[in-house]
């Protein structure tokens, strides 16, 4: 049964460039509105880039995000499937960082994260920098180990940078395994490619059975018989779904820190999504958009258009 009240604002109504943007022209529900117990899926805000090696800038991301996806109209292109009608999904608005305290802002996110899990909610978070997916994991995964299925040309399974036990966007998966919140056995990273400072990333894979496809493969096995297998790898259980935005190749997303050449086109990068079809899909996220390094707002548009697959992939799971 559909709820009116948790339906987008139509174009047919008020035009999108009109209006205060939230995702995708949903209701805004904070966690006080009356109505936050009647959400399924909670799309919301990490605007933190604290956990950034290089060129900073995803903070910015959500707000960008939130303007481009005013665009998104209410059904799929391909399957028909009307996401909002399927399941009550709402703008919880952003989690509050702490811009100039890393572990104080994983603290608040994990606590945020903590709060959707209790009330039945789950996640779709618009980043901020990978580093965000870990306090997702935290608060979502305490009790049992997810599965992954993440789209990336880097790994992110890096030991700590600077010495010390320094999380950073290069790590947030190697964090999680170690802290029980992923089963390294039904986790799949696609994408892979790039220089590398060395292969202890590669080596921590191995040690753990997480399964790398680099680019090469991806596009030697093509994305069908690839995404066939990850499907096989994180069954039937609960699964978050991470897509960091560099996946896509630079010359269509350019806004992102951390670009490396040679990755699929928009069209691609929407196939692996619509692939995870039948999946498990208990919380995603789509990170490192940087609006600095692309205030065309090109790069946002193709992320939000990818944040609405997911969302169609994770209705159907409900
Ligand atoms: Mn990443
Ligand atoms: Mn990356």
């Amino acid at each position: 049964m559909t709820d009116p009240f948790f339906q987008p604002t139509s174009g047919m109504d008020l035009p999108r460039f009109a209006g205060i943007a939230t995702f995708m022209r949903l209701p805004y529900v904070p966690f006080d509105h009356p109505r936050i117990g009647d959400v399924q899926i909670g799309l919301f805000g990490l605007p933190f880039d604290g956990g950034t090696s290089n060129r900073p800038g995803p903070r910015h991301g959500p707000r960008q995000m939130r303007d481009l996806s005013t665009m998104i109209r209410a059904e799929h292109p391909v399957t028909r499937l009307r996401p909002f009608e399927a399941a009550r999904c709402a703008d919880l608005g952003d989690a509050a960082p702490n811009p100039v305290e890393v572990n104080d802002t994983l603290d608040r996110f994990t606590a945020f994260a903590r709060r959707l899990k209790s009330q039945g909610i789950r996640p779709l978070a618009a980043g901020g920098d990978h580093l965000c997916t870990l306090p997702m994991l935290r608060g979502i995964a305490a009790e049992a180990p997810l599965g992954l299925v993440h789209f990336d040309s880097h790994t992110d399974l890096f030991p700590a940078y600077f010495g010390g036990k320094t999380l950073t966007h290069g790590n947030p998966f190697r964090a999680a395994v170690d802290e029980g919140l992923l089963d390294p056995k039904r986790m799949i990273q696609i994408g892979i490619r790039g220089t590398q400072y060395d292969s202890a990333d590669r080596d921590f894979a191995k040690a753990h059975g997480i399964r790398i496809v680099t680019i090469e493969e991806m596009f030697a096995r093509g994305i069908p018989d690839v995404m066939a297998e990850a499907r096989d790898i994180v069954g039937t259980r609960p699964t978050y779904m991470s897509y960091d935005i560099d996946f896509v190749d630079p010359s269509v997303a350019p806004g992102t820190g951390t670009p490396e050449w040679g990755g699929p086109n928009a069209f691609q990068a929407m196939q692996v999504v619509r692939e995870c079809a039948g999946m498990n899909i208990a919380g995603g996220d789509l990170v490192e958009v940087s609006p600095p390094v692309d205030p065309t707002g090109g790069t946002a548009w193709l992320a939000v258009s990818l944040m609405f697959e997911m969302l169609c992939v994770m209705v159907t799971a409900l």
